[in-house]
């Protein structure tokens, strides 16, 4: 696909397939939730890049028609938590989380110092959150100014939706890879200045985890949060129990992991924390009371063996989650991947997580999370129009699956256990279709 146009068409397109997107945020457990909205067999128009109608009935001549009948189409995914530096070591053998980002992470990392680096891997990724699906991110680059230009850049040649920041790390890391305070704020305000709030992009004030920032950065990291209530904050948070372990030991002065962040300045309404695993009551609280969220990661948290995280705790405090990747600790940039993950995940804790739930925390729920909800996560007139359209089975064992199944959530079900991105059709992105399906 063209990568080289921003602009959204102003072609009148309508879109026919299966329609299913949500209301509201299903209840834990409950496969008839009413917050579930499903049009079969509808159309939806877009107009300038915009979801301006959904409607039974044909729409009339002068109407670009794409007619996807008997597929699913689905809001654009929205990945929480994700590098775009880790492509190079996705996929790497036999270490828990402080090994892996020394073996593995920071050397993969301080390539992207070299710019032609970060733009290379910059289109690299973009490319494939578009195979899978995924229409905004939220991003990690790494800590050279460079890597964060690079992704800003890209996302606005494809008109995604991405939130990102060059990462803060001035101690605990290699030469290559280590800022310092002022150049880091230097390097903050002037990616503000260029990026944030420009077209589809905003900033996050990215502090890698509390081991790698020594007090005096991270006090800087909430001074610019202070500065400005529409950044975003993304850090780690309690992944894994010898990190937990190791920033009890750095910050004798916190009473937990979360309240170093707290302390800092730097837990806020739109604060995204990965991980999360190991929380407690009142961390959750705190979660809940300043509406910061958690980015679960399952796929990385199984792959790492960093634990398993208790989304029902996270929902009976009030505390919201959303879904991440987390590649490269996570295996796959895919979301259904991801959510068949956090099934299993739930499950290893007793708990059942139903395909509305997994759905809805990448679609919807994430929307609402990151304060979005007017722009992205629900096909519905005045959201831009990022969506996916998927095929339902593409292969025999998916077909009969589809066939047997009774009730729609047993169908949405099986098909975000079994699809893979085969079965995705198209990616658009703000009414440009940005990927299709290769063809054999
Ligand atoms: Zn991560």
């Amino acid at each position: 696909m063209s990568a080289t146009s921003s602009a959204p068409s102003t072609t009148r397109i309508a879109l026919r397939g299966d329609l299913l997107d949500f209301t509201g945020d299903p209840a834990w457990g409950e496969v008839d939730a009413a917050d579930v909205r499903w049009r079969p067999d509808h159309w939806l128009l877009i107009e300038s890049g915009r979801i301006t109608g959904v409607q039974a009935d044909a729409p009339p001549a002068g109407w670009e028609r794409h007619d996807h009948r008997g597929r699913l189409i689905l809001p654009g995914f929205i990945d929480t938590h994700v590098h775009m530096p880790q492509l190079d070591m996705i996929a790497s053998y036999g270490t828990e989380l402080l090994d892996w980002l020394n073996t593995y992470t920071f050397p993969a990392e301080i390539r992207f110092a070299d710019p032609e680096r970060s733009q290379a891997g910059a289109a690299l990724f973009l490319g494939a959150l578009l195979a899978n699906g995924t229409t905004s991110a939220v991003v990690f680059p790494t800590a050279h100014k460079v890597s964060a230009d690079a992704l800003f850049a890209g996302a606005q040649q494809r008109g995604m939706r991405i939130v990102t920041g060059k990462v803060l790390q001035d101690r605990h890391s290699p030469d290559g890879l280590r800022d310092d305070v002022v150049q880091a704020e230097r390097d903050c305000i002037d990616l503000i200045q260029r990026w944030h709030g420009r077209d589809r992009l905003a900033y996050a004030v990215t502090v890698r985890f509390a081991p790698t920032s020594t007090p005096e950065q991270l006090a800087m990291a909430g001074a610019l949060c202070a500065s400005d209530a529409t950044l975003y904050m993304q850090t780690h948070v309690a992944e894994n129990r010898d990190e937990v372990q190791w920033v009890r030991e750095l910050f004798p002065e916190a009473r937990s992991y979360l309240d170093v962040y707290t302390r800092a300045g730097l837990m806020h309404r739109r604060s995204v924390l990965a991980h999360g695993v190991w929380l407690d009551d009142d961390d959750r609280a705190t979660l809940r009371e300043t509406g910061a969220h958690i980015a679960h990661s399952p796929s990385s948290n199984l792959f790492l063996g960093s634990g398993l995280f208790d989304w029902r705790a996270a929902v009976n405090s009030g505390a919201a989650v959303s879904l991440a990747s987390d590649v490269g600790g996570g295996t796959s940039l895919s979301m259904i991947r991801t959510m068949g993950d956090a099934y299993k995940v739930q499950a290893m804790g007793g708990q059942r997580l139903t395909a509305w739930k997994a759905l809805h925390a990448a679609t919807l729920g994430a929307a609402q999370a990151l304060q979005l909800e007017h722009e992205i996560g629900a096909l519905e007139p005045g959201r831009v129009a990022d969506l996916a359209i998927w095929d339902w089975a593409v292969e025999p064992v998916g077909h009969r699956r589809m066939e047997v199944a009774r009730s729609l959530h047993e169908k949405a079900f099986a098909w975000m256990t079994l699809a893979d991105d085969r079965n995705l059709v198209e990616t658009w992105v703000a009414g440009v279709a940005r990927h299709r399906r290769p063809t054999a």
